[in-house]
């Protein structure tokens, strides 16, 4: 028989909505927990509360908490699902998949309607992930992201609606597998999955997105901060208003790391321009460039990999292993 264990940590798919006020809000107990008992005699399902919090909530100090959690009871079990608020959801999965070395299934999922919600999507989830965990062809994926019927890798999955039970998509490679009636199928394999395993996460990476007429104030602002690193997300391809450039500089002469993703959603950047403030510019001075991450999840790399070095050029090389 099959041993599963459940993680809880918040979220919608752990609330009720008060039926008065429409107010949706947590619970004492979770609300999923008797459901799961009836779901099936073929497996052994435990469960744990490791947190009850609403996704904005969470920090990365949670994340490592809870990668703790799961490196050390994995020994005992198949796989694992972890529930979470769908807000920041997408960040504590690549921050799982980038910290675990485990090569059995951890799914993360969560819900858009709590489970006491007309269409509730929350026990419907938790299932599909259930019998996604349960399945050989989940191992050696690294962390997924189950919603919808559809399956996501933790590196590009995204949450693109506010309100939609279609909020996770993968906008530039699409979902690796489908969850249908009576299989689960996988129609993508992963290239590579780097892993980094960390004890602590202390360092201090501010995320910062471009537009037309920013300026150096803002970098500026940051800068005073005494950031261990930033995160921007350029425009287009990869460029900044040229107005930025001498304060990156100096970011760079200081040995502060900045990444640059683009605020497009699809795309990946590149060295291309040649004018103030274009990629090559940014690429010439010793911006380190990333390949399809969003902000949120470059920031979340960056935070794993100051932990192993504050080398500009290790940083770099961490940045261009992933395909
Ligand atoms: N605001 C909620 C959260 O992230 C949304 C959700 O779980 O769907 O905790």
């Amino acid at each position: 028989m099959k041993k599963l264990l459940l993680i809880h940590t918040g979220g919608t798919i752990s609330m009720l909505e008060n039926k008065e006020t429409g107010e949706v809000n947590s619970t004492d107990e979770h609300p999923l927990s008797n459901e799961v008992k009836l779901i099936d005699t073929e497996l052994n399902i435990d469960e744990h509360i490791e947190f009850s919090l609403p996704s904005p909530q969470i920090t990365p100090k949670h994340m490592l908490k809870l990668a703790n959690k799961v490196e050390s009871v994995i020994p005992d079990y198949d796989g694992i699902v972890i529930t979470h608020g769908t807000d920041t959801l997408e960040e504590t999965a690549y921050f799982l998949d980038l910290v675990l070395t485990t090569e059995k299934p951890v799914i993360i999922t969560g819900a858009m309607r709590s489970s006491n919600e007309i269409g509730s999507d929350a026990l419907y989830n938790l299932l599909s992930s259930i019998r996604v965990a349960t399945t050989s062809d989940a191992f050696s994926k690294g962390v997924l992201v189950v919603m919808n019927d559809e399956i996501h890798t933790a590196k590009n999955v995204t949450k693109t609606s506010t309100s939609n039970v279609a909020t996770f998509q993968s906008p530039q490679y699409g979902p690796i597998g489908i969850i249908t009636k009576d299989s689960v199928i996988f129609h993508h394999d992963i290239l590579s999955r780097p892993s980094h395993p960390v004890r602590s996460i202390n360092k201090h990476v501010f995320l910062l997105k471009a537009y037309a007429g920013m300026d150096e104030q803002i970098v500026e602002a940051i800068y005073q901060l005494k950031p261990d690193g930033i995160v921007i997300e350029g425009l287009g391809q990869g460029n900044l208003p040229k107005e930025t450039l001498s304060i990156i500089k100096r970011f760079i002469n200081e040995q502060i790391p900045v990444v640059l993703v683009s605020r497009c959603y699809q795309g990946i950047v590149q060295p291309t321009y040649g004018y103030d403030g274009g990629g090559k510019q940014l690429k010439e001075i010793g911006v380190i460039f990333t390949n399809g991450l969003t902000g949120p999840k470059a920031r979340i790399k960056l935070l794993i990999a100051l932990e192993k070095t504050k080398n500009i050029e290790s940083l770099r090389k961490i940045f261009e292993e992933e395909k």
